[in-house]
C-alpha cells in the first residue's frame, strides 16, 4: 500500500497532467454568476454534452486508479483507507475539473446500497461500471402518495418464477432522463404492515414498460421526471436484500 504522501504525489502528477489548477485570485463579493438554481435550465443538447464530458472525466479518473479509492478490489476499488479518498477530494478541489453531477445520486446513494445489499451478479455487473462512469443510476423512491411517508409506496412487484413484474408510478426522479438503471422500492406484500411489505430492486431504465416523462420546472428546465412502470420484468438476481426487507434497503440508501 502506498503511504499517504506517495499517494498524494501520484494524485498530484495525475491532476497536473489532466487538469488546470483553479485560478487563485482573491475572492470578491459580487464577482461571478448570480445563478443560484440547484437545477439549471439546460437544453437536451447541453445536458448531452455535459454528460459526455462528465463521463469521459470519470473514466479517465477511474482508469488512473482514483475512481473508487476505498472500494473493494474485486469490484474495481483500490482498497485504500477512506482518509486517502478525503485527501484526493481535497486535492481535486484545487483543480478545474468537469462537474460529475450526473453521477452524484448513483455513486453517493445507489452504489453503496448495491454493495451492502446486492447479489453478486448485481455487484459484478454494476459497481465497477458505475464508478467508471459507464452506468448512471437514479433513485426511484417518491410517488404521488408517498413522499415524507415513504413506506406508503404503492408501486407493486409480483413474483413470477425467477422474475418480478413491476407496475406503478414514481415521481420527482432526478436524472431519470439519462439514467441506465434505478434503485426502486416496491410493495411486495400488500397485507403486511406497510414498512414490512416492501422490497428493493435494481431496475433497467431501458427495459420494455419503463416510460420517463419530464416535469417542466418553473425555472424552465426539466431535471425531474415522472416514471411509469407497466409490467416491467426484473430478474430476481436484481433484488436488493431480502423479500419484504426493502425498508432496511431504503434506509441504507438514505443514510448513505
Ligand atoms: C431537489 C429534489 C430532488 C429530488 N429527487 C428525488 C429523486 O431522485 N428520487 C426520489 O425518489 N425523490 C426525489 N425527490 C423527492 C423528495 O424526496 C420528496 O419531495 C420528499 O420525499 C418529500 O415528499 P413530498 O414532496 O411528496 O412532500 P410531502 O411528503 O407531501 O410533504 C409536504 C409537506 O408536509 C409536511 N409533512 C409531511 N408529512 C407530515 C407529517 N406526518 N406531519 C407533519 N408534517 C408533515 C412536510 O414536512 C412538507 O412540509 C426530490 C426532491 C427534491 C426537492
Amino acid at each position: 500500500m502506498p503511504t499517504l504522501d506517495e499517494f498524494l504525489e501520484e494524485a498530484t502528477a495525475f491532476l497536473a497532467f489532466n487538469a488546470d489548477p483553479k485560478g487563485d485570485g482573491p475572492f470578491a463579493w459580487g464577482d461571478g454568476s448570480d445563478s443560484v438554481a440547484i437545477f439549471a435550465h439546460k437544453t437536451p443538447e447541453d445536458e448531452r454534452s455535459e454528460g459526455a464530458e462528465a463521463q469521459a472525466w470519470r473514466t479517465t479518473v477511474f482508469d488512473a486508479g482514483f475512481g473508487w479509492i476505498s472500494g473493494p478490489a474485486q469490484y474495481g476499488g483500490r482498497e485504500l483507507p477512506s482518509s486517502y479518498e478525503q485527501a484526493w477530494q481535497a486535492l481535486m478541489g484545487r483543480y478545474d475539473v468537469p462537474s460529475t453531477m450526473p453521477f452524484g445520486i448513483g455513486l453517493g446513494m445507489i452504489a453503496p446500497t448495491i454493495l451492502a445489499h446486492g447479489t453478486d451478479v448485481a455487484k459484478q455487473r454494476y459497481l465497477r461500471a458505475m464508478y467508471r462512469g459507464d452506468v448512471i443510476a437514479c433513485q426511484l423512491f417518491s410517488e404521488p402518495g408517498a413522499g415524507s411517508d415513504l413506506a406508503s409506496v404503492q408501486t407493486r412487484a409480483e413474483r413470477d418464477g425467477d422474475e418480478w413484474i413491476v407496475t406503478g408510478q414514481k415521481v420527482w426522479t432526478s436524472g431519470a432522463q439519462y439514467a441506465d438503471i434505478g434503485e426502486i422500492i416496491c410493495r411486495t406484500d400488500p397485507d403486511a404492515p406497510k414498512h414490512k411489505g416492501l422490497t428493493g430492486f435494481v431496475i433497467d431504465m431501458r427495459a420494455p414498460g419503463v416510460e420517463v416523462r419530464p416535469l417542466r420546472q418553473m425555472t424552465g428546465g426539466a431535471s425531474f421526471n415522472e416514471v411509469f412502470f407497466t409490467e416491467v420484468r426484473v430478474p430476481d438476481d436484481h433484488r436488493l436484500g431480502g423479500v419484504n426487507g426493502g425498508w432496511t434497503v431504503a434506509l441504507t440508501t438514505l443514510m448513505s
